[in-house]
């Protein structure tokens, strides 16, 4: 059986330990969002690759659900006593390592894919985990600048991790996109896999960037299997993450009725065949088979469980 995931950082590492859990014995590929990636001090960082590498492979931290267990910020502070910008980003002396041998290799010119591969021989995620494209993506926030008032356009860490999200946005921009493909096996992934799941990750900068790269989005419309997704918003609010600052700003309800609508029915030229909602929650799609079921991945259990919902509704019992 071959489950395919799409995938942000935080929501699509934790669904990912469930589908894991759920169908041991299944091939598991992650579609992984890089539209977060940036460079910084000269190296490469693609946060949401990490996120889910060193949530599946037992290196995260999981208190702060970012970065590694363990980490020390030495190189942090002694860049800081530099005045070497930027200081807001946070970047550990462990996790420093992959973005020096990331950088490596991309600099020897090696595809993001074939890096993350390599990177992935050493944490065994279980999953093969793929990047949504090797070309470079990146996700640019449009604001209002607090001091002109005119529009100027930062990358999405500057406006996540610096700015928490707090100025408003005014569109979100793709930058590269056009020029982009779908990475080695995505596509043929996509279509020949026998369920498509898409992670309670972030509609708009997660699962959004994703489907923006040219062929993906057909890729799921032509898939083979079943196509479900999971609702990251659990009674009008986003869990952990910042969704309900993104989805407005694309005119979609922060609801699990909104995003549902918005992915839509695949028999309507839309994404999903079903979509899980969480307990109470209620939720019209038309066209679309709509599932209520507990989403809070708040143990193993239950996020295993909220997984072998997906697979169900996928019409696949592993
Ligand atoms: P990021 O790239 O690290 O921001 O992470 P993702 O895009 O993968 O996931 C962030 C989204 O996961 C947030 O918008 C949350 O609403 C959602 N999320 C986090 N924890 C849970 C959970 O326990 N259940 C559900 N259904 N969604 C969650
Ligand atoms: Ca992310």
């Amino acid at each position: 059986m071959h489950i395919v995931v799409l995938a942000g950082g935080v929501g699509g590492a934790r669904f990912l330990t469930g589908v894991l859990a759920a169908a041991p014995g299944a091939e598991v590929t992650a579609v992984v969002n890089t539209g977060d990636d940036v460079t910084m001090h000269g190296l490469r960082i693609c946060p949401d690759l990490d996120t889910v590498m060193y949530t599946l492979g037992d290196g995260i931290d999981e208190e702060r659900g970012w970065g590694r267990r363990g980490e020390s910020w030495v190189v942090k502070d002694e860049l800081a006593a530099y005045g070497a910008e930027p200081t807001w980003f946070g970047l550990g002396d462990r996790d420093l390592a992959t973005h020096l041998v990331r950088t490596r290799m991309l600099d020897a010119g090696y595809p993001l894919s074939d890096v993350t591969a390599a990177l992935a021989q050493r944490w065994q995620p279980g999953v093969r985990l793929l990047p949504m494209s090797d070309q470079r993506v990146e996700t640019h926030v449009v604001v209002d600048d607090p001091e002109t008032g005119r529009p100027q356009a930062l990358h999405f860490q500057e406006w996540w991790v610096r700015h928490r999200a707090a100025l408003d946005a005014r569109s979100f921009v793709q930058v590269g996109v056009d020029e982009a493909r779908p990475a080695p096996g995505v596509v043929e992934s996509l279509r020949s896999a026998d369920a498509v799941l898409f992670a309670p990750s972030n509609p708009v900068v997660s699962i959004g960037t994703v489907l923006g790269v040219p062929g993906i989005r057909d890729a799921v419309q032509a898939a083979a299997g079943r196509v479900v997704g999971v609702s990251p918003i659990v009674d009008g609010a986003a869990l952990r993450g910042m969704a309900d600052r993104c989805l407005p700003v694309v005119g979609v309800e922060v609801s699990a009725q909104g995003v549902g609508r918005h992915y839509g029915a695949r028999t309507d030229g839309g994404l999903l065949d079903a979509w899980l909602v969480h307990t109470g929650d209620a939720a019209t799609v038309p066209r679309v088979d709509v599932r209520a079921v507990p989403l809070l991945m708040s143990s193993p259990a239950a996020t295993r469980d909220l997984a072998r919902a997906a697979l169900d509704a996928a019409g696949i019992a592993p």
